[in-house]
């Protein structure tokens, strides 16, 4: 199937690239379904609101959704506090103050519990600053034309928890 008859997508999905996380896939849809933005720990920096900005200032998406998921492998490098090079380390810092958040929350979480609980966190955040940063963003959820939603993507289940 192709399309080439402009583009409606009815949901704009900030996701992580991990390839175990098809977002077409998992929510059973086609080509022209999905504006999808990926990127590892699904952070939303400022290519991923302008993408976000895109989506619903010129295709009028009236959904956006910020996906995590169980055993993210950036949430669970800043969780280890391994230290990154490159352009890695500007990418997961948003992730850092997720991991503060999941802690802060349970001090007594460790291991794959504090990865997931950071990486519902890393959710959280994303949404928050998707509105935050964006006066585009923020003026449509105002209006009602926009909402935000979260979610988790659990790999070894396949089922996703709505936040
Ligand atoms: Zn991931």
């Amino acid at each position: 199937m192709v399309c080439n008859e402009g583009q409606h997508p009815f949901a704009a999905v900030v996701s992580c690239s991990d390839s175990r996380v098809p977002v077409e896939l998992i929510f059973d849809q086609g080509i022209g379904d999905l504006f999808v933005v990926r990127v590892a720990g699904n952070v939303c920096n400022g290519d991923e609101i302008a993408s976000i900005e895109y989506a619903v200032e010129h295709l009028g998406t009236p959904l956006c959704l910020v996906l995590g998921h169980t055993r993210c492998g950036a949430v669970t490098t800043v969780v280890s506090g391994a230290v990154l090079d490159g352009h890695l380390a500007q990418l997961v810092q948003k992730i850092n103050d997720a991991a503060d958040d999941a802690w802060r929350e349970d001090p007594s979480l460790s291991g794959d519990a504090l990865v997931d609980a950071a990486a519902r966190c890393n959710v959280r955040r994303g949404m928050a600053d998707l509105v935050q940063e964006s006066h585009i963003i923020s003026a449509r959820v105002d209006s009602g034309a926009l909402q935000i939603a979260g979610a988790i993507y659990n790999l070894a289940t396949g089922a996703v928890d709505w936040l």
